[in-house]
């Protein structure tokens, strides 16, 4: 073939195949279940009505850029917040959301319900929703639960790292077993478990200790999520997951969505980060002392030094490779994507921010996976779950 048709033809593939990721990204509808930019930008004093780029990984036009149909905004606060805080805390943080999606609602509305979704998606709006990360922000009282549910929280991650006084977290029982009061779920924690199947809030697993997992899927009825969880076996830490709690989560009907942490990833971005940190260790032990939390001081040096930590980033192909695993596991039915963003100092290259999406559209089409099944990992997965833990009695 002559030089110059050959270049061409490779040049028009290259278009082709552009335009049609593309097109499939737009074409399905895009959920996110876990993105933590109202904790640690809104309530930190950022504007994300505002262009944020350089500065965390999503703002309102990056939503839109990105293809985002609907965003789960995690509600968070950590285990410094307790008794007669945490609670009062996910209210204002849900008050922000409300303010601005109410200062936005040509662009944006709260998602409530499967009825919602589809209006926010035919509308083009980013369609809002709401997953509490960490049960100590109910304060152990059920009434908590219900009015979190009414302000339209539709999931709560059972623990966040820190344990509660009735469910033990990844954090607490691979590292301090021996001095817990109890492991897994209480008889109490089992009650929100059932309240939350009642309501219709979806149960999360994302980092919730063994034993509290198998305590919580042996007590559900309805279908859980991982909201942002990856695999064990590809990256043993202690909240990704093993092999038999992907396969109960596969007979449970849920839905894992990974995670885009690098250190939930891939266990080399681990070691390269504690050298990293060791390196550093004057400026971290100074932050340690103004008691900062160790993923704040992560965050905060990975910005300062960007390019040591670009060098030991893994690439979007190990992302992939925990999505494959779980599919030949347990089928494409059960996989979907919780990016973590904006609670994540590092993510693969080249996923940058929330524009990066449709990279991982058009990954997982040169990966064979076909339109269809493509439609059910970026959002279709969810749906299925969202509506069968929906109460139709309410
Ligand atoms: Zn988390």
């Amino acid at each position: 073939m002559p030089k110059l048709l050959c270049c061409l033809l490779i040049l028009l593939s290259i278009v082709g195949s552009a335009q049609s990721f593309q097109k499939i990204h737009n074409k399905a509808v895009v959920i996110d279940t876990h993105n933590d930019v109202l904790s640690t930008v809104t309530m930190k004093g950022l504007n994300i009505e505002k262009d944020l780029s350089g500065k965390s990984h999503s703002d309102i036009a990056r939503f839109k850029k990105a293809g985002m149909d609907i965003q789960v905004f995690s509600i968070f606060c950590d285990e410094r917040f307790g008794k007669d805080t945490a609670f009062k805390y996910a209210n204002l943080e849900i008050d922000s959301l409300y303010a601005i999606v109410g200062r936005n609602s040509e662009k944006m509305m709260i998602v409530t319900n499967p009825v919602e979704l589809q209006q926010a998606v035919k509308q083009k709006k980013l369609g809002c929703m709401m997953g509490v990360e960490g049960g100590h922000m109910i304060e152990d009282n059920l009434d908590h639960l219900d009015a979190l549910f009414k302000r339209g929280v539709r999931y709560m991650t059972l623990t966040w790292n820190n344990s509660t006084s009735w469910a033990t977290s990844a954090f607490d029982e691979t590292r301090k077993k021996d001095s817990l009061p109890h492991i897994g779920l209480t008889d109490f924690g089992k009650e929100v478990v059932k309240k939350m199947n009642k309501l219709g809030m979806i149960v999360d697993i994302s980092h919730v200790g063994e034993q509290t997992f198998w305590d919580a899927i042996h007590t559900t009825i309805k279908p859980v999520i991982a909201s942002h969880s990856c695999v064990y076996n590809l990256c043993p830490v202690p909240r990704n997951l093993k092999d038999d709690q992907i396969k109960a989560i596969g007979q449970n009907g849920g839905v894992v969505h990974l995670n885009f942490y690098s250190g939930f990833i891939d266990s080399n971005y681990n070691k390269g980060k504690a050298a990293f940190l060791q390196k550093h260790k004057q400026e971290v032990d100074s932050l340690k002392s103004l008691k900062w939390a160790n993923y704040e001081i992560e965050e905060w040096t990975a910005k300062k030094y960007p390019q040591e930590v670009e060098a030991y980033r893994p690439d979007l192909s190990q992302l992939l490779n925990h999505l494959d695993y779980i599919v030949k596991m347990i089928g494409v039915d059960h996989v979907g994507l919780g990016s973590d963003f904006d609670g994540i100092e590092s993510a693969p290259k080249p996923l940058d921010d929330v524009t990066s999406f449709p990279l991982i559209t058009k990954a997982l089409m040169e990966r064979g996976y076909s339109k269809k099944n493509i439609e059910k990992i970026l959002g279709g997965n969810f749906i299925r779950v969202f509506k069968a833990n929906q109460n139709h009695e309410l």
